[in-house]
């Protein structure tokens, strides 16, 4: 490949060729994609050369940052000693059996058994396949329901996105049988003048209204990610998931707790579920797990369920050619000890955390802004076109386009849902990166408000 082709050719190859994932093809191919060439530390580099504070961690997966030496090195020296080999005919890997192990440290309690995928999607629809198998080998094929929270997320393969409570994906062919969703505790649409008590309360309630409208007897489980991610970083209130627990065990009912997002310090705890106290029954992990340098995820089950598989014996005939990639399990576990060995974890608990908590909230005071809320890593200032009321705006989703596009020509890659405004930054950001991120983001409110508020 020629570097000396300029960047107009590159794009233009790119549109002729690429269909590139969530997109509206029409209007990319007639602006052309930003050609990103390199990444180093907490930013990405395009070929004009701009450099752009990465504030996503790409998809809410780089959590070490870019350009760490140490997973490069692993992944080098797992391919040349065994880039790849199956774990279908009994065997496996030195890699994937450490990071079993390693695993069934980290995560909660009861929780001991890992499957491998290689996508949050991919072990979503593992997680689906293997409930319903649970339900039958315990002789209750018909507790086949998954209950799912709208705007939750669980990924893009069809069963993963049913699952999912994204109305436009489910439009395009991706609404399955034996899903259904409730309201999420989402405080900023929905609290009014509840207490955060009885907003915890009454919205767990709604859980156990679906179950009594489906009947326990069909329901396998209840599935959500600790703080709704993709859907617009959804913080619960205290309480929220002690009532869904204790709604899951009357009813006999699994617990998925989907922490793709959450796993791995984003919360400035391993997991979601430490910080809230879950006990889940099985556990979806992926992004973070390998800080996207490769792809990997994994389906951590809990002892009730692998127990039975082994109990029962029986083929589960389930798997992936990638399934438990050797290099994917190298660079995890190199991740992993760099999380540990750089204290990354307690730092977003105890400094970074509320550090950027504080940040955001000097920014409430903007026109545009309604609401601003984190946890750990995690933040979403919401966009409104009145403070007063709040009075959100009419076309939803046009105003966190406005900001995102002045954002990112600022030099902040952040990304909009709805009309909120999502960061989910490296663990390793520090105080500094945190500062320049509320300042571009000022910036671009401010060069919005020509246009939204006029
Ligand atoms: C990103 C995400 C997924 C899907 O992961 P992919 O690797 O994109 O398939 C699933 N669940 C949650 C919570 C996610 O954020």
């Amino acid at each position: 490949m020629s570097a000396e082709l300029s960047k107009l050719e590159w794009q233009q190859m790119d549109a002729a060729h690429h269909l590139a994932p969530f997109s509206d093809y029409k209007s990319l191919h007639a602006e052309g994609s930003r050609m990103i060439t390199h990444a180093d530390g907490h930013f990405i580099y395009d070929m004009d050369g701009h450099a752009i504070l990465d504030a996503m961690a790409g998809l809410w997966c780089v959590n070490v940052g870019y350009g760490r030496q140490s997973l490069v090195d692993a992944a080098a020296a797992q391919m040349t000693k065994l880039p790849y080999y199956n774990s279908f005919f009994k065997t496996s890997n030195q890699p994937v059996a450490a990071l079993s192990k390693k695993l069934a440290e980290l995560t909660p309690e009861g929780l001991n058994h890992v499957l491998y995928a290689n996508s949050g999607s991919e072990a979503n629809d593992t997680i689906i396949r293997l409930v319903r198998h649970y339900w039958a080998l315990k002789g209750q094929p018909e507790k086949r329901v998954i209950i799912g929270r709208d705007y939750g997320y669980h990924g893009s393969t069809i069963m993963a996105a049913s699952m999912g409570g994204m109305s436009g994906m489910h439009a395009q062919a991706a609404q399955e049988a034996d899903f259904s969703h409730i309201r999420p505790p989402y405080g900023f649409l929905y609290q009014g003048n509840q207490t955060d008590a009885q907003f915890a309360a009454s919205s767990a309630q709604l859980l156990a209204e679906k179950i009594a409208e489906i009947g326990a007897d069909k329901v396998a489980a209840f599935v959500a990610e600790p703080i709704q991610g993709a859907g617009g970083v959804i913080i619960p209130p205290a309480g929220y998931f002690d009532h869904i627990q204790k709604i899951c065990a009357e009813h006999d009912i699994l617990f998925i707790a989907d922490e793709v997002i959450t796993g791995f310090g984003r919360t400035g705890y391993w997991f979601g579920s430490d910080m809230y106290g879950l006990k889940p029954d099985v556990m979806t992990l992926a992004k973070g797990l390998t800080s996207g340098y490769m792809p990997m995820s994994a389906v951590m089950v809990g002892d009730r369920i692998a127990q039975t598989l082994i109990d029962e014996g029986g083929e589960f005939y389930h798997g992936f050619t990638y399934s438990g990639h050797p290099v994917s399990a190298a660079v995890a576990l190199a991740n992993l000890q760099l999380i540990e060995d750089e204290t990354m974890i307690d730092i977003v608990r105890s400094e970074t955390g509320p550090y950027l908590a504080e940040a955001l909230t000097s920014l409430a005071d903007h026109d545009l802004v309604g609401e601003v809320r984190s946890c750990g890593l995690l933040g979403c200032v919401e966009l409104v076109a009145d403070k007063n009321g709040p009075v959100l705006f009419e076309d939803t989703g046009a105003a966190g386009v406005v900001v995102r596009d002045h954002a990112i020509s600022g030099g902040l890659m952040m990304r909009a849902v709805r009309d909120g405004m999502i960061t989910s930054p490296p663990l390793s950001f520090t105080k500094t990166d945190i500062d320049m991120l509320v300042e571009r983001l000022r910036l671009a409110l401010d060069k919005a408000v020509p246009a939204l508020l006029g």
